[in-house]
């Protein structure tokens, strides 16, 4: 009976023990990262089992498994894990690796064992073997991600046709890492990892502050800083969005409340993105409006902020929910202006409050005649609406002087302030701005 040098029993590792092999790289991998090392996950799949079995038969085809798993066992040393996985699959744990220049030379030297055929009864017998390899913690550190990742590159070999590949690069659009990701999502939404940023909304006459819009930023564990709209993206994809917006709610309203206070101005607004899946999904709204009733003394100070696209695609759906809000006494502004292409003929129906300009018109305001059109009647239909306007993206004092011009009420931009930290908002209210100088 097969062994390895480690003691394990082919045996003990029956095909497609999927449980017993997890189990083990998890360990590997958290005892590794605690050291502070790197590993390696090497799959080894053989080519043609199927053909084997057909054209020999299945003893055949066993004995052909056999003789792999021993060549297999002689190549790993004592520190690695072997285990088998299907029919035609091995999973090999390499504890400690240090980069991939190691493990192709140890995948090359894999391959050498495969070189000499194999004798099965008698018969001299070629047999081939393709390597996926992922590594620990570079590609991932959680068990199927790896897994994912080391059979990705298993595909990757056999369309290349060449007889090993390392793992691709992490792509985060891809459908399985997104799965994980929404997993750490998740905890990481749950253990309050998620911050807060506070961009500064000021009004273009006066260059005095009217509020702050709340932006949240991810830093993953494992992939590092991850944009906001991409979060956000994955977050819609279920109701992790609702949990979001209600932990940014529980977090933000209080702690805005007290700054209101400290710097005696009740008056000053905070804005909150609200995604079209809460708007359009009753229980998840009534959750929000619970939230705002219990962490916000004053509503009228709270702003939504929806999406144009996502007010114009049901008008109906959105005028019921947008009603709610407003009953409950919180401000509605639509994002991204501009950007629906709507007959602005539903603006007399809904609650709005504000318009927001899309960043995308006042970036080129200076330079593109057409953006500001745009911009120029977007401003006078907020006028005859009664609306307050908003322009965002505003990066100079010369667009900012423009949209004064304009007649805009208010902007929000790089050139006014970055989004801050909430510790910072203290000494940014204290400071005098670059934005004085456009009343003087
Ligand atoms: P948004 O609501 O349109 O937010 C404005 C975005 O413009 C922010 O990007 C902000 O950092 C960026 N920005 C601000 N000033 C300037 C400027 O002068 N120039 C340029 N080029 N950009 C500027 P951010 O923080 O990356 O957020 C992206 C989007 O993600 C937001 O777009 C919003 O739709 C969404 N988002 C962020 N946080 C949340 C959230 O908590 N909930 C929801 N539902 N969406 C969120
Ligand atoms: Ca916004
Ligand atoms: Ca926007």
């Amino acid at each position: 009976m097969a062994s390895n040098p480690n003691g394990q029993d082919m045996t003990l590792y029956p095909s497609h023990d999927r449980n017993a092999f997890s189990t083990k790289l998890k360990q590997v991998i958290g005892r590794t990262q605690k050291q502070g090392g790197t590993g390696s996950l090497l799959i080894v799949r053989m080519d043609r089992l199927r053909e084997i079995n057909q054209e020999f038969g299945y003893a055949f085809g066993d004995e052909v498994i056999h003789q792999v798993a021993k060549i297999l066992q002689k190549f790993i040393a004592r520190k690695d894990y072997l285990f088998r996985l299907a029919d035609q699959e091995y999973g090999i744990i390499l504890p400690r690796t240090r980069g991939a220049g190691e493990v192709i030379l140890l995948a090359n030297k894999l391959i050498s064992h495969f070189q000499d055929p194999i004798h099965v009864e008698d018969i001299p017998f070629k047999c081939r073997i393709r390597i996926g390899m992922a590594h620990f913690p570079d590609h991932a550190t959680d068990t199927i991600a790896l897994m994912q990742c080391a059979d990705r590159a298993t595909q990757k070999a056999k369309e290349l046709q060449t007889r090993y590949a390392i793992s691709p690069p992490i792509d985060n659009s891809d459908t399985t890492t997104f799965f994980v990701m929404e997993n750490e999502l998740e905890r990481d939404i749950a253990s309050n990892r998620i911050r807060f940023r506070y961009q500064p909304k000021v009004d273009l006459q006066s260059g005095s502050l009217i509020g702050f819009e709340v932006l949240s930023r991810w830093k993953s564990e494992r992939w590092g800083i991850i944009r906001p709209d991409k979060f956000i993206a994955l977050a819609e994809r279920s109701e992790l969005i609702t949990t979001l917006t209600v932990n940014c709610l529980t977090r933000t309203l209080k702690q805005f409340s007290d700054l209101q206070k400290r710097h005696k101005r009740p008056e000053l607004s905070l804005s909150v993105n609200l995604s079209a899946r809460i708007l359009n999904h009753s229980e998840s709204l009534e959750r929000i409006i619970q939230t705002v009733e219990i962490w916000c003394d004053r509503p009228e100070t709270l702003i939504f902020e929806i999406t144009e696209g996502s007010v114009i695609d049901d008008p109906a759906a959105a005028l019921t929910q947008l009603n709610r809000l407003h009953g409950a006494g919180i401000r509605i502004s639509i994002d991204d202006f501009g950007t629906g292409y709507s007959s602005l003929a539903y603006l007399k129906k809904i609650p709005v409050d504000e318009l927001k300009i899309d960043k995308s018109f006042i970036l080129d305001i200076l330079t593109n005649p057409d953006d500001a059109i745009i911009v120029q009647s977007i401003i006078d239909l907020a006028k005859n609406f009664g609306l307050d306007t908003v322009a965002e993206g505003l990066e100079s004092l010369e667009v900012w002087r423009r949209l004064q011009d304009m007649g805009c009420g208010m902007g929000q931009g790089f050139y006014i302030s970055k989004p801050l930290r909430f510790t910072d908002i203290d000494a940014w209210i204290t400071t005098p701005l670059a934005r004085v100088s456009v009343r003087d």
